[in-house]
């Protein structure tokens, strides 16, 4: 049997000090002081599973928990991330293997 890599790193996010959604949203490629890393599907069992393949993005606090635009506590933020993993999970992903993953659809 093949034994699975636990850990991979973001496949839509070079861990380089930026926050994904500044660059996103905003335009700022500044390097960020503080980094939360983010699963982009959260919950048992997605987190996990996010881990394992790499779903996940390096976010500011006002980004990730902190404020109207956290992802935590703005739902259209979250979708963004949300619909961005998808879309990068399918490049080597058919949408079947997506939804065998994730359980549901984000895209159109
Ligand atoms: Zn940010
Ligand atoms: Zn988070």
């Amino acid at each position: 049997m093949m034994k699975k890599k636990k850990h991979k790193e973001s496949i839509l996010h070079c861990k380089d000090g930026t926050c994904y959604l500044c660059m996103k949203l905003d335009g700022d490629y500044a390097q960020k002081r503080h980094l939360h890393e983010h699963h982009i599907f959260g919950g048992n069992p997605n987190r996990a599973i996010s881990e394992a393949e790499g779903l996940k993005v390096y976010l500011c606090l006002e980004h990730h928990t902190v404020g109207p635009a956290a992802v935590h506590n703005n739902h259209e933020n979250m979708r963004i991330l949300q619909r961005d993993g998808q879309r990068a999970y399918e490049r080597t992903h058919s949408r079947g293997e997506f939804m065998a993953l994730v359980g549901r659809n984000y895209l159109d």
